[in-house]
C-alpha cells in the first residue's frame, strides 16, 4: 500500500528488508524508482497507481543489485534509467548465458519463487556525468559516487526537500561496502562527504531498506555509518546497533548478495 511521506512523493515498502520503492509524482504519471521485490507487491502497487490515475512514465534504479533492479509487466513500459556505470555493471551481468540461475541462487529461499526475474535489469543508460532524470516532474538530482555497488545514485528532490538514499543511511542494515573496488573505505567516506553536502536541502530521508527518517535522522544516520566505516578502517571493534538486526535479516547473505555479487 503507498504511503505519501512528502507531498507528491510516496513509498511502498515490501516484507523483505523493508525495501523502499518510491513513487515520485509528475505532471502526467509517476516516477519508480527500485520498483518492487516480489510480484505481488509489484502488481499491487500497479493496482494503487491505476486507482490513483497515475500511469508509470520512468523508473530508476539506484545500483544494479538485484533487490532494486527488478519490474514488472503490469507496471507498463516507461524507460527505465540507471547510471552509466550502473548500466554497464548490470549488462555485464546478464551478458552470461547463466545469468539466471546465478541470480536466483542468491536470492532468499523463502520467497526466491515469488520475485519475477524475467524483466531484471532492462535498464538504458544515463550519459556520465548526467545531472538529472529525464522526466516531467520535479527535478530529481543525480548524486552519483562509488560506495557500495559501481554507479549507486542517491537522488535528490530538492522541491520537495526529499533524499532517496538508495542503500545507505540506513536504520536496518549496517554500511555494505563494494569489496570489488580497489578502496572500498575510500569509496564509502567520499560517498559519506557527498550526502552530507546536501544534508541541509534534506526534511525527509527515504533509504534503500529502513525506515523513512526526517532532518535529525540524516544527520545521525550520516554520523552512525562514518562511525562505523572509521572502525572497520581501524580494524576497531565496532558496536553499532545495526549489526543484530543485520545478522537477523541473515547478513552473511545480505552481505554476500550486496557487496557487489548481486
Ligand atoms: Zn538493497
Amino acid at each position: 500500500m503507498v504511503k505519501q511521506v512528502a507531498e507528491g512523493v510516496l513509498i511502498n515498502q515490501s516484507e523483505f528488508i523493508q525495501s523502499n520503492t518510491v513513487v515520485v509524482q509528475g505532471r502526467a504519471g509517476v516516477l519508480l524508482i527500485d520498483p518492487g521485490i516480489t510480484g505481488d507487491e509489484m502488481v499491487a502497487l500497479a493496482n494503487d497507481l491505476r486507482e490513483l490515475g497515475q500511469p508509470v512514465v520512468a523508473g530508476f534504479s539506484t545500483h544494479p543489485h538485484w533487490d532494486h533492479l527488478l519490474w514488472h509487466a503490469k507496471l507498463g513500459e516507461a524507460p527505465r534509467y540507471g547510471t552509466a556505470r550502473c548500466t554497464a555493471a548490470i549488462r555485464d551481468v546478464l551478458s552470461d548465458a547463466g545469468w539466471k540461475a546465478r541470480i536466483a541462487e542468491a536470492l532468499p529461499p523463502d520467497i526466491a519463487d515469488q520475485i519475477p526475474l524475467d524483466l531484471l535489469g532492462l535498464i538504458t543508460s544515463l550519459p556520465r556525468e548526467t545531472a538529472q532524470i529525464p522526466w516531467d516532474g520535479p527535478g530529481v538530482r543525480i548524486i552519483e559516487h562509488q560506495a557500495h555497488a559501481p554507479g549507486h545514485a542517491a537522488l535528490l528532490i530538492e522541491q520537495r526537500g526529499v533524499l532517496v538514499a538508495g542503500d545507505m543511511l540506513s536504520d536496518a542494515l549496517i554500511p555494505m561496502l563494494d569489496l570489488n573496488a580497489a578502496d572500498p573505505i575510500e569509496d564509502y567516506l567520499t560517498a559519506l562527504r557527498l550526502l552530507a553536502g546536501v544534508a541541509g536541502d534534506v526534511d525527509i530521508l527515504i533509504p534503500g531498506h529502513g525506515s523513512v527518517g526526517g532532518a535529525d535522522q540524516v544527520r545521525a544516520r550520516l554520523e552512525q555509518d562514518r562511525a562505523y566505516v572509521n572502525a572497520l578502517h581501524d580494524g576497531g571493534v565496532s558496536d553499532d546497533p545495526r549489526i543484530g538486526p543485520s545478522a537477523k535479516h541473515g547478513w552473511e547473505w545480505v552481505s554476500d548478495v550486496h557487496a557487489g555479487q548481486l
